[in-house]
């Protein structure tokens, strides 16, 4: 069964309860009740949690995720409260920490898709759908959509698929109106997002958004927002539809894991081995490239 090929040992802190290890987030409850997520630099891939780490990856993605919520700030609330290190706390959760409001978390991920490519295109090319939307014909790996869809999936647990579900399906779970919030919402950041990322000289083909509620019933954007993780950036200047498109995500390692040179089988049940320091070193390149790029600014 795929899941953690080395469980983490989470970090006991005096004042914080430990409550999930995610697959790349240690999670605690403050004494005051706020949520404290601390990004580790662990990376999944093809549902493993992998047995090496990627240096600083938790602190690009924390520090990434920030930068977006604040330029997301007129279009949604975010559960961001601080980025103080809790007293006690190892001083290493400098920079990959976010105190944060506990929500009630909708259990839906919601992804938004401005191009076609990945799980869609596997839909797209059966059923020329995606997430039971139709699309027109002609799309290759690649390619604009016509317009951004809203195509959310459910939450899976560690070491299971998420699966993409129709919005009717979601409408019966969450109720219609959250349903519909949830699309607007997810559009939304995401017409804004690309429109930022295309400035910068990056495509956003897609990413995945978490909402949870707040105690006033109002909807706000959780977890981690717009990073590597949870989105395919690709360099617009190389963007050529009808093949793969080079990403600032964890393609480096999926393509050695499944290449000759891991000795790895994908569809076996043995764990994924130790990534060599070229891949590591790469994709570490890579997420550092796509916060300088976004941001303007030298990673430090
Ligand atoms: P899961 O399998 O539960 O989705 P994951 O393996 O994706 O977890 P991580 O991304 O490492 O886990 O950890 C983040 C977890 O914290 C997710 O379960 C996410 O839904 C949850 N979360 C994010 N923001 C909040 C919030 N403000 N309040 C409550 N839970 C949150
Ligand atoms: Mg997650």
């Amino acid at each position: 069964m795929p899941g953690f090929v080395d469980k983490p040992e989470p970090v006991q802190v005096p004042g914080l309860e430990h409550l999930h290890t995610g697959k790349v987030r240690e999670l605690y409850r403050s004494a005051a009740g706020d949520l404290v997520m601390v990004a580790s630099d662990r990376t999944s891939a093809y549902d493993w949690v992998l047995p090496t780490d990627i240096p600083d990856k938790g602190r690009v993605l924390t520090q990434l995720s920030l930068w977006w919520f604040d330029q997301l700030a007129d279009l949604v609330p975010n559960h961001v409260i601080s980025t103080e290190v809790p007293e006690g706390a190892p001083a290493d959760w400098a920079g990959r920490t976010m105190v944060c409001r506990s929500l009630q978390m909708v259990p839906v991920e919601c992804v938004a898709r401005g191009y076609l490519t990945g799980s869609g295109l596997l839909e797209y090319d059966a059923h020329r759908t995606v997430c039971g939307l139709a699309l027109p014909e002609g799309l290759v790996d690649g390619s604009e959509l016509p317009a951004p869809i809203f195509t959310p999936a459910t939450k899976a647990a560690v070491g299971e698929h998420d699966e993409n579900v129709p919005y009717e399906e979601v409408a019966r779970q969450v109720g219609t109106e959250t349903a519909a919030q949830l699309r607007q919402t997810t559009l939304a950041v995401y017409g804004r997002a690309r429109d930022v990322a295309r400035e910068r000289g990056l495509i956003l083909a897609d990413t995945k958004f978490e909402f949870g509620h707040d105690e006033q019933g109002e909807l706000v954007i959780a977890d981690e927002v717009l990073t590597p993780d949870s989105s395919r950036y690709w360099p617009a200047d190389l963007w050529d539809p009808g093949h793969p498109q080079p990403s600032y995500d964890k393609q480096i390692i999926r393509d050695w894991l499944t290449s000759g040179a891991s000795g790895w089988d994908r569809t076996g049940h043995t764990p994924p081995p130790d990534l060599p320091a070229e891949v590591v070193e790469h994709t570490r390149a890579r997420y550092i490239e796509a916060y300088e790029r976004l941001t303007g600014t030298p990673w430090s």
